[in-house]
């Protein structure tokens, strides 16, 4: 980096004022960073060390010379230093420090210039070591992170800029904040744990036997206490200069420790099992906002591609994973259930696992998820408690129109807040009904999260005609009747997916549905259930048409849904000749699930109606894969009224199956396709997963090796696809990269 400042004063040169003395200078900021320290040797060793480019014995020229002043401290120090170095500091003379406390300190100038001069940036890095002194100095410490300008009501825009072109020049990234929330930020995250640690460590050492303690002591409070090794003189300063603040924390923390020894004392499982994974998920939280990750560690993010193998046949059981509908709500309907509710095979997908977050941050003790267990200690309809922020959803449409549903009634106002994906999708199908039951709700511009819903309003029901068929709307609605006056009542022009009526009823409550209306009344209770939630339908798909189409294939698929809405697959392919045998058929929290074996059976061309095929929209890719290995010609018809978003998946098919010599067309929102060789190649799947999934299955009749490029979304929403697949007897391998 070119110099772009001549001269820069440190005053006080020790560990973070030798830090930010060292990374300018190495990074060539400016042409001569000065230091200046009362204490001479720290100096001397600065120069030595490489630190500055030349020592100050004399702090009032210093000034009269720097460009930038940075007062590095004590924030005690401050009000003597500025009154020492105001009648040398010029007009343009840009004024900075690093306090770890920020009101005294803008106290102190305000003490001794009157009017704060607009050339004055107060900062604060939040950045450091429990070393002391010039000799630990480190050009890296400030690298990724946090600088924070608390700007006075004085400080000039060009003064601003500069001091944070400063800071970035050290790899630091900086924001502004307002100061007292500053104090009180820093209070919480910073001075109360450094109490803490000091607390701890003088309670410990002043027991007889302290000398064991310290011996055997492990890694637990080896971590903790690091940060009692810190300056005393530093941290004394700053209990005084944030006295306020941190006594606020201190009563705080206080009063959580005073709950957990009264739940220890009692034996309370509960409270105490709440207090460790409420910790346990929000510290897990924090590391994956610290590390930029997301909720689910994400496999993959390069691309890949499936190479596939000729041939083959599927034998074996194979359970699939959990369907993500039904475990979204399982953990909302568990949450606002009156008793315990235990999960088996909730999927932990980002979705879902945003839903349990956000529970979790409605005070909803969760225990999991664990190998697909969870625990769910219901709160009741009213037990919800106020989540100390907005409520993150991540890209989850699911998780926020169905809470919004539910938070529509609360005492206590919310907001939620969604990932780039979601912040661009219109809320409205769901803010205006729930308007008209009464509910408060301000959107972003067009509709867009955040969602800001004002607490304490009472809903009432209303009927709903809902335009567009959505089993989210509709689910929003029904949610937001468990707390409205009088019937809900949602008519829809088609039937969509029933997973929440269905699991309103497994959790005791009832729901009419009659012709195209579903109905809900307030009053009731949800009593906890145990819920093995059931395999995804869509997933099994995939493997009943790979056996279906591959001679001497026979699989069993073990608890997977069945639901009415989503069960269309098995019913077309029945109705191509395919031998489907259904085993063990149960509720399992009023949702049907089955075993399903397929063997293989020569296919016949059919034409498929409309109405079968509304409740196998999704897997179109895969019916019509299964459709260019039978015999004769098949149609599927009905589809220019399914969206844009179908039409594009079955169009990116029918190309496909095309380049694999497959005789197919798409003309007037129906799908011809006559049966026929599959040849191999390269094919690409448009990033659609449906798609990627259909063509891998094909292969198993294709005459050569088939090339899927662009695979990345199955990875993604099914990443036990390839093991899944290789171990049914697909010949299928992943190449990343
Ligand atoms: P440090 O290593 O002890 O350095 C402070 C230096 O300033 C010492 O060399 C000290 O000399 C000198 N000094 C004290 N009073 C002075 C005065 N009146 N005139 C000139 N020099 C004087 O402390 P530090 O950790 O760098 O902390 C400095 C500032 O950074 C503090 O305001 C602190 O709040 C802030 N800060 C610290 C951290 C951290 O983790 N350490 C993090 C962020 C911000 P003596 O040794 O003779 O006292």
């Amino acid at each position: 980096m070119r110099c772009s400042v001549d001269r820069i004063l440190i005053v006080g040169l020790g560990l973070i004022g030798g830090s930010l003395a060292k990374a300018l200078r190495e990074r060539r900021y400016c042409r001569t960073v000065i230091g200046y320290d009362r204490n001479a040797e720290e100096l001397e060793a600065g120069l030595a060390l490489g630190v500055i480019d030349e020592a100050a014995s004399d702090l009032v020229s210093a000034v009269s010379r720097a460009d930038i002043v940075v007062l590095a401290v004590p924030v005690k120090a401050t009000d003597a230093v500025l009154a020492e170095i105001r009648p040398a500091l010029k007009p343009e003379t840009l004024l900075t420090d690093v306090g770890s406390t920020k009101g005294n300190v803008v106290e102190a100038a305000r003490a001794v210039f009157g009017e704060l001069p607009p050339t004055f940036v107060p900062g604060h890095p939040i950045a450091g070591s429990e070393k002391s002194g010039v000799a630990a100095a480190d050009a890296q410490l400030f690298e990724r992170h946090k600088v924070i300008l608390t700007l006075t009501e004085t400080s000039s825009a060009k003064a601003t800029l500069a001091i944070a072109r400063m800071w970035q020049a050290t790899g630091a990234e900086v924001l502004q904040m307002e100061l007292a929330r500053h104090d009180e930020v820093l209070a919480a995250t910073s001075h109360l744990p450094h109490l803490l640690a000091f607390s701890l460590v003088d309670t410990l050492a002043a027991e007889a036997e302290n000398t064991d303690i310290f011996r055997y002591a492990a890694g637990g409070f080896r971590d903790f206490t690091r940060i009692a090794a810190s300056d005393p003189t530093m941290w004394h300063d700053i209990c005084l200069a944030n006295r306020d603040a941190i006594l606020g924390q201190i009563d705080r923390f206080t009063a959580g420790v005073a709950r957990l020894r009264e739940a220890v004392a009692a034996s309370d499982s509960q409270t105490m099992l709440g207090i460790f994974t409420r910790a346990k998920a929000s510290r897990d939280h924090f590391t994956r906002i610290l590390s930029s990750s997301a909720y689910s560690q994400k496999q993959h993010t390069g691309p890949v591609d499936f190479v596939l193998q000729p041939g083959g046949a599927l034998a074996g059981q194979l359970r699939l994973p959990g369907d993500m509908s039904i475990s979204h709500r399982a953990i909302m309907l568990g949450s606002l259930a009156e008793d315990v509710t235990e999960i088996e095979g909730f999927l932990e997908s980002e979705d879902s696992l945003a839903t349990l977050q956000a529970f979790r941050d409605m005070g909803v003790v969760i225990e999991g998820p664990h190998q697909g267990a969870v625990k769910i200690y219901g709160v009741g309809l009213g037990g919800l408690q106020p989540p100390p922020g907005p409520l993150y959803l991540g890209d989850s449409g699911t998780s926020m129109r169905l809470l919004a549903g539910v938070l529509a009634a609360q005492p206590f106002d919310t907001e939620l807040t969604g990932g780039t994906g979601l912040s661009r999708r219109s809320m409205l199908s769901i803010v205006e009904p729930l308007q008209n039951m009464g509910a408060r709700i301000e959107t972003g511009p067009d509709g867009r999260p955040p969602l800001r819903i004002r607490g304490g309003q009472q809903l009432r029901g209303v009927e709903h005609d809902v335009s567009t068929a959505s089993a989210q709307v509709k689910s929003a609605l029904l949610l937001a009747g468990l707390y409205a006056d009088g019937e809900t009542r949602v008519r829809e022009p088609v039937m969509t997916r029933d997973h929440t009526e269905r699991m309103l009823r497994g959790f005791g409550w009832p729901v009419e549905t009659t012709e195209g209306v579903t109905a809900i009344r307030a009053g009731g209770r949800l009593v906890g259930a145990r819920i093995a939630v059931p395999g995804d339908i869509s997933a099994a798909a995939t493997f009943m048409v790979a056996a279906a189409i591959a001679p001497g294939s026979e699989i069993l698929l073990e608890h997977v849904g069945i639901n009415p809405t989503r069960r269309g697959v098995i019913d077309v392919l029945r109705l191509m000749g395919a031998d489907i045998e259904l085993h063990n058929e149960t509720l399992v929290g009023a949702e049907p699930v089955a075993d399903i074996q397929v063997r293989y059976r020569p296919l016949q061309g059919v034409e498929v109606p409309a109405g079968l095929l509304a409740a196998a929209l999704d897997e179109c890719p895969l019916l019509m894969v299964a459709a260019a290995c039978a015999g004769g010609e098949s149609r599927l018809s009905g589809l220019e009224a399914r969206g844009a978003r179908v039409l594009e998946r079955i169009a990116t098919t029918v190309g496909a199956l095309q380049a694999l010599g497959i005789e197919v067309e798409l003309q007037h929102g129906q799908v011809r396709v006559r049966g026929g060789r599959i040849g191999g190649g390269a094919l690409d799947c448009a990033g659609d997963a449906r798609v990627a999934l259909a063509l891998s299955v094909a292969a198993l009749r294709a005459e050569r090796e088939i090339k899927i490029g662009g695979c990345g979304a199955v990875v993604a929403s099914f990443p036990e696809f390839v093991a899944l697949a290789r171990r049914a007897g697909i010949r299928i391998r992943k190449e990343e990269g």
